[in-house]
């Protein structure tokens, strides 16, 4: 009982370095590409047609009294999704969690502070890309999204990524990645490589590139999937 600050004090400290370990210092080889413009002074929203505000907003609102799939009923709050309506790049991952339920935003938890940590290794901030999620709302106990679900919510994320249109999707985990290429090959076969992603039959595709998901790091952590993510 006498040591018990110092056991405190391990605890906590191991816990830091755990959170160092697995979320902090993210850091890629090469150059940081240069700040992105819409870091500069003027908002990057601000240089965005006022369609695309107001469609993305229209979708939110959407979102929010969609009742659709049954999943509004042990919701706390719709997750429709948040970030630069002019991005060039969009992260969509699987479904909100317990911290993004409770919050209303997506990846605000420890894989969202993880993601953070990535865009900051890519030289961008968090406020220049686009962040979603294939369901919009939780899944009771973060079990997987059903088919009936990724039925119903989709059209709000391919209505997103029509307005958005990025220059590169980036799909996070097996979930977002076979839905969005339409496929059920294994993750560790679509990761790492470019596939494409048609908005509609007449326009060109944006270049997808699925990834792992932060969340899955955290679990399995190791420099090789590290350095894979
Ligand atoms: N995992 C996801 O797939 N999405 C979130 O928003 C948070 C965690």
């Amino acid at each position: 009982m006498t040591n018990e600050p110092q056991n405190i004090a391990r605890v906590v400290r191991q816990h830091a370095e755990m959170d160092a370990f697995f979320a902090g210092d993210f850091a890629v080889r090469g150059d940081i590409p240069a700040q992105s413009e819409s870091s500069a002074e003027e908002p990057a929203h601000c240089q965005v047609p006022a369609s695309v505000q107001e469609g993305l907003a229209a979708i939110a609102a959407e979102v929010r009294a969609c009742c659709r799939c049954g999943l509004d009923k042990s919701r706390t709050n719709p997750v429709p999704g948040e970030g630069n309506p002019a991005a060039d790049l969009v992260f969509v991952g699987e479904a909100p969690g317990a911290d993004e339920d409770a919050a209303g935003r997506p990846f605000v938890g420890r894989a969202g502070q993880l993601l953070n940590n990535i865009i900051a290794a890519m030289g961008m901030a968090r406020q220049d890309v686009f962040i979603c999620n294939i369901l919009k709302c939780r899944p009771p106990d973060n079990r997987d999204p059903r088919p009936d679900e990724i039925i119903h919510c989709l059209p709000f994320l391919q209505r997103q990524l029509e307005l958005i249109r990025p220059k590169v999707i980036v799909a996070l985990g097996a979930h977002a990645a076979r839905t969005l290429l339409k496929t059920e090959l294994p993750i560790g076969r679509l990761r790492g490589r470019f596939h494409e992603y048609y908005f509609s039959p007449d326009a060109p595709p944006v270049k997808l590139m699925p990834t792992y998901h932060p969340a899955y790091l955290l679990r399995n952590y190791s420099p090789d999937n590290r350095r894979r993510v």
